[in-house]
Parts: C-alpha cells; sequence; structure tokens
C-alpha cells in the first residue's frame, strides 16, 4: 500500500501554478456543504462581489467556470462563436493559437494577423485590422504566458465596437497580478484561471460578461454546443432561481473566495506594485549577469518573465539542476522560443522578495558571474 502522498516542498516560479497561501489551504479543508445550501449561494455571492473587484467590472456577470482556464476559453468560444462566426484573431504567441483552433473547430471564419511571439499590436495595427475585417468577434490575449507579452486592450475594444464586434480576452497570466480594468478597456468576454497570478489551487476559471455580451448570450436562438459549459445554463445556477447545473467544486469555490478576499486585502493598487517591483528587480539581476529579456521593456509582463538564455546553456540542464539543487521550478520556452528562453513566473504568492533574491542566486551558481542579486537589492532599495 503506498504511503500517504508528501510532496517536496518546491518553490514554483514557473508559468503556473504558482505558491498558495496558507490560508487558502486552511479554505480548503472546511467541511463540504451542499450545492444547493443556502449558505453556498452566499460564497458564490462573495465570489461574484470580490470577482468585481478583481477584474474591475461592474458587470452583472462575474462568474467562476468549473475547469481550469482552458474551460474558461472554451465557454468563451463555446457560447459566442457559432458556424459561420467571422472571427478577428490577434496571434502573436501559443494561446492565440488555441483560440484559433477552437474557433475552427466551431466552424468559425478565422482572420489572423500575425506577430513574431514576443511582440505584440500597437493601436493602429489592432484598428486597421478590425476596420479590414469587420468581424462579429476580436479574440486577443491580454498576457500570452508562452512570450511573457502584454497586449494592451483598448484600442481593440473600441475598434471592435464601432464595427459592432464583441471582445474576447484572455487574462488568464494578468488577473489579480496586473491591471486588466475589463470595463476601462471594454472586454466583453474575459475569462482568467485560478492558479496563475490569484494564487489559488488550479480547477476555477473566473469568467464576467459585459452587459453587451450577456444581451447576446441571452438573445442567442440555437443552444450551446457544450451542455456542460453552456454559460446560459451557468448563470442561471448562479442567478436568483439557482436552478441546478451540475455539482459546483465546492472546495475550490471557498479557496477562490479566500484567494480573492486576500487580494483585496493587499488592495489592488498594492498588489499592482508588488508585481512590478519584483518583476523590476528580477530584471537588473538578469541584466547584470550579462542576459537580456526577449520582450522589449515596454511590451513586459510583470507576471511572467523570459529572460534570454546565454548562447551554449542547455536549457533542460539548467532548470534540472534548480529543480534538484535548489527546489525551483521554471519552464523552459516551447514553440519558436524553445530552447532559447526560461519562463519565469512570479505571480500572486510566488511574486515575492525572498524568491526573486534566491532564483538570481541560484543563476549565479549554475551560470556563473555575480552580482545579480545585488543589482535586485539596489532596485529594492530604491535604485
Ligand atoms: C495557463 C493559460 C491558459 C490555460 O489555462 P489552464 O489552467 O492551463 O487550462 C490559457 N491562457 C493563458 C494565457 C494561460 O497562461
Amino acid at each position: 500500500m503506498p504511503a500517504f502522498y508528501q510532496p517536496p516542498h518546491r518553490i514554483l516560479l514557473g508559468p503556473g501554478p504558482s505558491m498558495v497561501d496558507p490560508r487558502v489551504y486552511s479554505a480548503l479543508a472546511a467541511p463540504i456543504i451542499g450545492h444547493t445550501d443556502p449558505d453556498f449561494f452566499g460564497v458564490l455571492q462573495d465570489a461574484t462581489d470580490l470577482l468585481r473587484y478583481v477584474f474591475g467590472t461592474e458587470n452583472e456577470c462575474a462568474i467562476a467556470v468549473s475547469g481550469t482556464g482552458t474551460a474558461g476559453m472554451e465557454a468563451a468560444v463555446m457560447n459566442f462563436v457559432e458556424a459561420g462566426t467571422k472571427v478577428a484573431m490577434f496571434a502573436n504567441g501559443y494561446f492565440s493559437d488555441r483560440l484559433t483552433e477552437m474557433c475552427k473547430r466551431q466552424g468559425a471564419e478565422v482572420a489572423r494577423l500575425e506577430k513574431p511571439w514576443g511582440e505584440v499590436f500597437d493601436d493602429d495595427e489592432a484598428r486597421a485590422f478590425i476596420e479590414r475585417e469587420k468581424p462579429q468577434i476580436a479574440a486577443f490575449v491580454h498576457a500570452e504566458t508562452s512570450t511573457g507579452a502584454l497586449q494592451p486592450a483598448k484600442a481593440i475594444c473600441d475598434a471592435a465596437h464601432e464595427v459592432g464586434a464583441l471582445t474576447i480576452g484572455d487574462c488568464v497570466t494578468s488577473l489579480g497580478g496586473m491591471p486588466v480594468e475589463v470595463d476601462k478597456n471594454g472586454i466583453d468576454i474575459a475569462y482568467s484561471g485560478t492558479q496563475k497570478c490569484l494564487s489559488a489551487p488550479p480547477g476555477l476559471s473566473p469568467l464576467t460578461l459585459s452587459p453587451r455580451a450577456l444581451e447576446r448570450l441571452r438573445a442567442r436562438k440555437t443552444p450551446c454546443v457544450s451542455w456542460y459549459l453552456d454559460l446560459k445554463l451557468i448563470d442561471a445556477y448562479w442567478g436568483a432561481s439557482h436552478r441546478y447545473h451540475h455539482t459546483t467544486p465546492i472546495s475550490m469555490f471557498y479557496a477562490l473566495r479566500e484567494a480573492l478576499r486576500l487580494c483585496k486585502l493587499e488592495t489592488m493598487e498594492a498588489r499592482f506594485e508588488r508585481h512590478r517591483l519584483n518583476h523590476r528587480a528580477f530584471v537588473a539581476g538578469i541584466e547584470a549577469l550579462g542576459m537580456r529579456m526577449h520582450v522589449a521593456a515596454e511590451n513586459r509582463l510583470w507576471t511572467l518573465n523570459t529572460p534570454v538564455l546565454p548562447a551554449g546553456v542547455d536549457d533542460a540542464a539548467l532548470r534540472k539542476r534548480l529543480l534538484e539543487e535548489f527546489s525551483i521550478e521554471v519552464l523552459g520556452g516551447f514553440g519558436p522560443l524553445t530552447g532559447k528562453v526560461l519562463r519565469v513566473g512570479l505571480m500572486g504568492v510566488s511574486s515575492q522578495r525572498n524568491y526573486v533574491l534566491l532564483l538570481l542566486q541560484a543563476l549565479e551558481t549554475c551560470l556563473g558571474g555575480s552580482g545579480a542579486a545585488r543589482a535586485a537589492e539596489a532596485v529594492y532599495a530604491g535604485g
């Protein structure tokens, strides 16, 4: 008989999952109650109120779909993209390719505007593409975890609304770490995941719909092809009638509620500043090692960093050593960035000064070189 499972103590500095706060672990251990218990509806209501705060929205619909971030992505596509729907896709990394694939499986007509991995679309390019394609849906990845680049949302959403399109924004790696500002940016359908900057375990996908999107959802004539991800049915469970749809993952809702409560306790402003500071310190350390970042300074995510590996460094061997000697998890690049970059997540609880310093010291040891941790210290000291 196998022994009780005790995972190794890891420092999670990869593209997710991130580390989990002890208070969120405590929330997970609370007793199960039923998914139709009036007390549980209070948990859902708290989650909605807190999600509005974290997303930066006053949307009526702010929920969490059962499943990881990909479930939110699939819910967005399945409920708003049908056979023949014209979709304008901003394609500059792996997750926009995944969105493209989902749209194509729905039978959509997808027009793609492409950029190399690590670059982003400027306002004029975004506007020209949407004016030319006149789509019904424009989709983009706000924080591209495969590249480390942040795609500004406002120009895409403004241009989309001018042609009557709705926007889908993947906020999986930005929500809880960088401003998403759903209302200010005008993102109609925004989704995220619990295990990145919200620092809860993987298993739920927060999602919010603008009044415009909710109206289009409710006006849909044909039923959503996916029964499980049908947002009309899920919305009815969250709404006043609380109509049974599926058994919600109760413990994960306790965890999400607590993770969101911790966002509110810290305040989003302080949280963004923390992510920005740790990112800046990490970059200073990387540059002190004579390395450079893959993404141009003005387009970098604070939550996912892609330092370029020095020539001749074996990516897999380096990561194996970081894991075995330092118990630090970081991941490598994939697709066009295979073997070229590291992917270092500083998300949620993982975005802390001691982890930044530890990783930089570990990199000094593994790569040779010095001064990385000192350069980071200078940033923390206000340099
Ligand atoms: C992680 C991620 C996803 C997928 O989320 P899962 O939780 O792995 O299903 C989607 N989009 C982006 C940008 C991500 O980083």
